[in-house]
C-alpha cells in the first residue's frame, strides 16, 4: 500500500523545500480551517490529508482551527463532528485545536490598529448598497460616502458598534484601500460586520464578528502558520490577506498557496448542497452511506486507509480535480480485498432441498476466512438438507453461458456439494419458490470424485442455521455526472430514485451472528460489506460498502 511508500511530491511540496533551504522559515507549519456549518466531505479528506501529511513529513506541526465567524450557522454538533472525522482519519491535532473566535480580542485590536492609520472606517451604507458600489469587472467602484469619516469618529462609532448601541446592518467596519482596483476584493471590503447572536463558542460577549479575509489572515499569522494552503477560489482574495498582514502588527507574514478544489463524479461536493439533502429528506442523515461526507464513507465502510490513499493518488496540483468514483472505490476494494474476512450470505434466498441428503442430518465444512493469508484461519460453516442460495443463481431456462443453478444441471456449492438441480416449485405468478437438487456423495467438500469438470460454484446458507439479517445495497446517489452543473440549478432532479435498495429478508452465515458495528467482510461473490450502526440485538444490519468489481462501469458500457 502507498502507506509505506514516501509522499508523492507537489509543487506546494516544492514550494517548501525551497523556503527551507533558502532560510525563508525554519520549519513547517499548517493549519487545517473548517467552518463548522456542516459536516466535512472527501473534498476536505483532501485539504486534511495535505496540511497534516505535509506537518507529518516535515517534522512540523498543523492546526485543527475552527473558522467560526459566523454565528448563524454554525454549531456544537458541527464542531463535534469535525474532530471526529479528523481523528478518524489518523490525524493528530494535540494541543493544536484553536478557533477563530478564540482570537476576537486581537482581531479587535488589528481593526482598531487600522482605523487609527486611516486605513478603515466606519461605513453607514447597508450591505445591498455596499454591493451595488462596487463596481464591476469593467468599472470602478464609488467611494462611500463615509469613506472621509475621521479616525476619531470611526474609532467612537466602533467602540460603540462593540459595545451594542446599534441594530444589525446599521453600520459595518471597512478597509480603506482603493475603490478602483482591478481587483474587487480590495475596493473596500467589509471587515467586521454587527449581529446580535449568540456564538456557540463566545456565547454573548460579542455582537460584532469579522470576516472572513480579515479573520484568516490574521490567525494564520498569530498561529506562526509559515504555509497557508487552500483552494484555489482564494487566489483572487491573496492581495487582501497580504494587504491585511502588511497594515496591521502582526508576528509573522505566512504564504498563501492555492491548489485545486477536489470533484467526484456523481455526487456534490459543496456544503450548501449537502445541507440542502439532509434538510429536504433526501438523505437520512449527514452520515447516511450515500453522502460523500467522511462519516458516510465511514458508515459506509470506507476505511481510513483507503481514503488516504485516495488522496495521495489524486494528489495536488493548480489544474481541475474531477475524479471518478471509481477511483475512490478501487481504493476501498484493494484495502479490504486483504484485510476483509470472508463470509457467506445470501440477499434474495429461494430455497434449495437437497433431497438425497437425510433429513435431520447436518455437518460442517471448514472453510478459510481468507483465500490468500492462513492468518486469518478457518471457520465452521454448518450444513443441512436444506439451504438457501442467491434467487438469480437459479434459472429454469438458462441461456447457454449461465454457469449456475438450472434443471438438470450440477454446481458446487461452496464448500460443501456438488448438487444437481432435479426441478422446482412456481407460484401462482410462476415465481420459483422452492428449488430441488441431489447431491453426490462422493463430493464432499465440493471436489469432484472423478475429476469432472463443474464450471460453477455458488454460495448458500443452511436453513436451519442461519441468521435473518437486512442487507442495505446502495449505488450513486445521483444519476448525472455532475448535478451541480445542470441548468436549472436543480441539482436534486438528478437523484438516483434506486441509490437504496434494502433486502429485508437476507441470510448469513451463523459466524456473523455476534459482528461488532463497523465490522468488514466479503459477502463472496457479493461484494464488501459492513456492521451498520443500526444493528441491535438479535437484528443483523449491513451496508453494502462497494461490489467486487466495478458494476457500474459495465452497466455503462465502459467495461473493465
Ligand atoms: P464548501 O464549498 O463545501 O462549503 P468550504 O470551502 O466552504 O467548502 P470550509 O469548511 O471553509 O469549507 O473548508 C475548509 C478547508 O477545506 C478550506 O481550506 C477549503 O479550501 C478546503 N476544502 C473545501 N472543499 C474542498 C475540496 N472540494 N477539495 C479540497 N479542499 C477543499
Ligand atoms: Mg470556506
Amino acid at each position: 500500500m502507498s502507506e509505506s511508500l514516501p509522499a508523492a511530491s507537489n509543487f506546494i511540496r516544492q514550494r517548501i523545500d525551497a523556503d527551507l533551504a533558502a532560510g525563508r522559515v525554519n520549519g513547517v507549519v499548517t493549519r487545517f480551517p473548517p467552518e463548522p456549518n456542516g459536516y466535512l466531505h472527501i473534498g476536505h479528506a483532501k485539504s486534511i490529508c495535505l496540511n497534516f501529511g505535509i506537518a507529518e513529513d516535515y517534522r512540523g506541526r498543523c492546526f485543527l482551527r475552527f473558522d467560526d465567524t459566523n454565528p448563524e450557522k454554525e454549531n456544537v454538533e458541527f464542531v463535534e463532528s469535525i474532530k471526529r472525522d479528523v481523528e478518524w482519519l489518523g490525524f493528530h491535532w494535540d494541543d493544536r485545536l484553536t478557533h477563530a473566535s478564540d482570537y476576537f480580542e486581537p482581531l479587535y485590536a488589528a481593526a482598531v490598529e487600522l482605523i487609527e492609520q486611516g486605513k478603515a472606517f466606519v461605513c453607514s451604507m447597508d450591505m445591498e448598497a455596499i454591493r451595488a458600489s462596487r463596481g464591476t469587472l469593467t468599472e470602478p467602484g464609488t467611494p462611500s460616502p463615509y469613506r472621509d469619516r475621521s479616525v476619531a469618529e470611526n474609532l467612537d462609532l466602533f467602540a460603540r458598534m462593540r459595545a451594542g448601541e446599534f441594530p444589525d446592518g446599521a453600520h459595518v467596519l471597512r478597509a480603506r484601500i482603493d475603490m478602483a482596483s482591478p481587483n474587487i476584493n480590495l475596493r473596500d471590503p467589509v471587515l467586521y460586520r454587527i449581529r446580535h447572536q449568540r456564538h456557540q463558542n463566545t456565547g454573548d460577549a460579542w455582537c460584532i464578528y469579522p470576516l472572513y479575509d480579515f479573520t484568516h489572515c490574521i490567525s494564520d499569522a498569530l498561529e506562526g502558520i509559515t504555509h497557508s494552503l487552500c483552494t484555489l477560489e482564494f487566489e483572487d482574495h491573496r492581495p487582501l490577506y497580504d494587504w491585511v498582514l502588511d497594515n496591521t502588527s502582526v508576528p509573522c507574514h505566512p504564504q498563501q498557496i492555492e491548489f485545486s478544489r477536489l470533484s467526484l463524479g456523481y455526487t456534490v461536493m459543496s456544503k450548501r448542497m449537502l445541507t440542502r439533502l439532509v434538510t429536504g429528506g433526501d438523505v437520512a442523515a449527514w452520515d447516511d452511506p450515500r453522502m460523500p461526507t467522511i462519516s458516510g464513507l465511514r458508515r459506509r465502510g470506507y476505511t481510513p486507509a483507503s481514503i488516504r490513499d485516495f488522496c495521495g493518488r489524486i494528489g495536488i496540483t493548480k489544474s481541475d480535480n474531477r475524479v471518478e468514483m471509481a477511483l475512490l472505490e478501487s481504493c476501498i476494494r484493494e484495502d479490504l480485498e486483504a484485510q476483509a474476512p470472508r463470509r457467506m450470505a445470501v440477499v434474495d434466498p429461494v430455497k434449495l432441498v437437497v433431497t438425497s441428503y437425510p433429513e435431520h442430518g447436518e455437518e460442517v465444512f471448514a472453510a478459510a476466512n481468507h483465500p490468500a493469508d492462513d492468518s486469518f484461519g478457518r471457520r465452521d460453516v454448518p450444513f443441512c438438507r436444506e439451504v438457501y442460495i442467491e434467487r438469480d443463481d437459479f434459472m429454469i431456462d438458462p441461456p447457454k453461458k449461465f454457469f449456475r443453478l438450472a434443471p438438470g444441471r450440477e454446481v458446487r456449492l461452496r464448500y460443501a456439494w456438488l448438487v444437481t438441480c432435479t426441478g422446482y416449485d412456481t407460484d401462482e405468478d410462476g415465481r420459483v419458490t422452492v428449488v430441488y437438487a441431489t447431491h453426490d456423495p462422493d463430493s464432499r467438500g465440493g471436489n469432484a470424485p472423478d475429476g469432472r469438470k463443474v464450471k460453477g460454484t455458488i454460495h448458500w446458507v443452511s436453513a436451519r442455521h442461519g441468521v435473518p439479517a437486512e442487507v442495505r445495497l446502495y449505488d450513486r446517489l445521483f444519476v448525472d455526472e455532475n448535478p451541480a452543473a445542470r441548468r436549472d440549478g436543480d441539482f436534486r432532479q438528478s437523484l438516483n430514485p434506486d441509490s437504496l435498495r434494502i433486502a429485508a429478508h437476507a441470510v448469513v452465515e451463523p459466524a456473523l451472528a455476534g459482528a461488532q458495528v463497523e465490522a468488514r467482510f466479503q459477502f463472496e461473490r457479493l461484494g464488501y460489506f459492513c456492521v451498520d450502526p443500526d444493528n441491535a440485538g438479535d437484528r443483523l444490519v449491513f451496508n453494502r460498502t462497494v461490489t467486487l468489481r466495478d458494476a457500474w462501469a459495465r452497466q455503462q458500457g465502459r467495461g473493465q
